[in-house]
C-alpha cells in the first residue's frame, strides 16, 4: 500500500506550485507540512484526481492518477472545513450521504452507519441536528462520511484547525486508529497535528519537497543548531537582529532566548520537532539561507 509521485509539477499561469516533486508515501499516518502557499493544497487535490498535475506519474496502490473512477473509490477527503444542511441530523447526514455513495440496500446502510458512528463516538448524538455540533463532532462526523465508501487512503486538511485542546487529542487518535489499515495524510501548516501521530513527513516549501523522511530524523539534524542564551534586557534587539530567535522568556533580570545558529554560544538543548522545522525551513529558503550562512561564519 502506498501513493508514488513521480516528478510531479503544477503551475498555475507563471505560478510553480508544484517543482517535479518525487514522493512516497507509505502506509500509515504521513504529515505534509509547509507554509501557507508552499503547494500543499494543490498537492492534496491532485491527489484525489480533483486536479490534473502537468507533468509526472502518479500511483495510488497502483491505480495511475489517470483513472478517475477507481481513484476516487479509493481515496476519500476531509476538508478543513466540513459542512452540511443544518436542519439534517448526524443519522440523516449518514444516510443521505450513504445513499449517494452507491449504498442501495436499507439494512446495509443501517448496519454500516451504526458500527461507524460508534466507532466515531457519535452514536449518542446520532438524533442531533448538524448546527448543533460541537467543531470536534463535525470533524468526526466529516470522518465518518468520508470513511463510508471505505476508502485505502484519507486525506485530512488541516486536522485540527478550529478545535480545542481535548477534541485535538481525540481526532487525533481516531485517525491514527484509522491509519492501521490506510495511508492517512495529514496536510497541515501546524508542526502539532503531526508531532505526535506523523513517524513519516514531508516537508514542502514553494512547491519543493525540502524533506521526506522519519520525523526523528528531522530532528536528528537539527542537533547542535539549536541554543538557549540568557541575556540582559537591553541586548534583546541586538540579538534579535542577528539570529532567528524561536523564543524569548523572561529570565532572573533579563530574557532567556532560543535560537537557531551553529555557533558554540549559550547552551545547546535539544530540538523539538517545532525547533527542527525551523532549522530545516531557515536553511533552506533563499533569503533565510544568506542571512543563515553569515551567522554559521
Ligand atoms: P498551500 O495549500 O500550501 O497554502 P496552495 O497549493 O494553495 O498552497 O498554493 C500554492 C501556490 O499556488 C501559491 O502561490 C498560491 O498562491 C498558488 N495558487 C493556488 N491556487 C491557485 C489558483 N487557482 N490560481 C492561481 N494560483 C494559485
Amino acid at each position: 500500500m502506498e501513493i508514488r509521485l513521480n516528478q510531479v509539477g503544477k503551475k498555475y499561469k507563471n505560478i510553480v506550485a508544484l517543482n517535479e516533486i518525487d514522493l512516497t508515501i507509505p502506509q500509515g499516518m504521513f504529515g505534509i507540512l509547509g507554509p501557507n502557499g508552499a503547494g500543499k493544497t494543490t498537492l492534496m487535490k491532485i491527489l484525489m484526481a480533483l486536479l490534473p498535475a502537468d507533468t509526472g506519474e502518479i500511483t495510488i496502490n497502483g491505480i495511475p492518477i489517470s483513472q478517475r473512477t477507481k481513484i476516487r473509490e479509493c481515496v476519500s477527503y476531509l476538508p478543513q472545513e466540513f459542512s452540511f444542511y443544518p436542519y439534517m441530523s448526524v443519522l440523516e447526514a449518514m444516510d443521505y450521504m450513504a445513499l449517494l455513495v452507491g449504498i442501495k440496500s436499507v439494512v446495509k446502510r443501517k448496519e454500516i452507519i451504526n458500527e461507524l458512528l460508534v466507532k466515531v463516538n457519535l452514536i449518542k448524538h446520532k438524533r442531533k441536528k448538524f448546527k448543533t455540533l460541537s467543531g470536534g463532532m463535525k470533524r468526526r462526523l466529516g470522518i465518518a462520511i468520508a470513511l463510508l465508501k471505505d476508502p485505502k487512503v484519507l486525506i485530512v486538511d488541516e486536522p485540527t484547525a478550529g478545535l480545542d485542546p481535548d477534541e485535538r487529542v481525540r481526532f487525533r487518535t481516531l485517525l491514527s486508529e484509522f491509519a492501521k489499515d490506510r495511508i492517512v495524510v495529514l496536510s497541515t501548516h501546524i508542526v502539532g497535528d503531526i508531532e505526535h501521530t506523523c513517524k513519516n513527513i514531508a516537508i514542502i516549501d514553494q512547491g519543493n519537497i525540502i524533506f521526506c523522511g522519519e520525523r526523528q530524523h528531522l530532528m536528528d539534524e537539527a542537533l547542535g543548531k539549536v541554543r538557549v542564551v540568557e541575556i540582559k534586557c537591553e541586548e534583546l534587539s541586538d540579538i534579535q537582529s542577528k539570529y532567528y530567535v524561536i523564543s524569548i522568556n523572561e529570565a532572573n533580570s533579563g530574557y532567556s532566548v532560543k535560537l537557531i545558529t551553529d555557533k558554540k554560544i549559550g547552551e545547546e538543548v535539544k530540538p523539538n520537532m517545532e525547533d527542527a522545522y525551523l532549522v530545516k525551513m531557515l536553511s533552506h529558503t533563499s533569503d533565510a539561507r544568506s542571512n543563515f550562512q553569515e551567522l554559521l561564519c
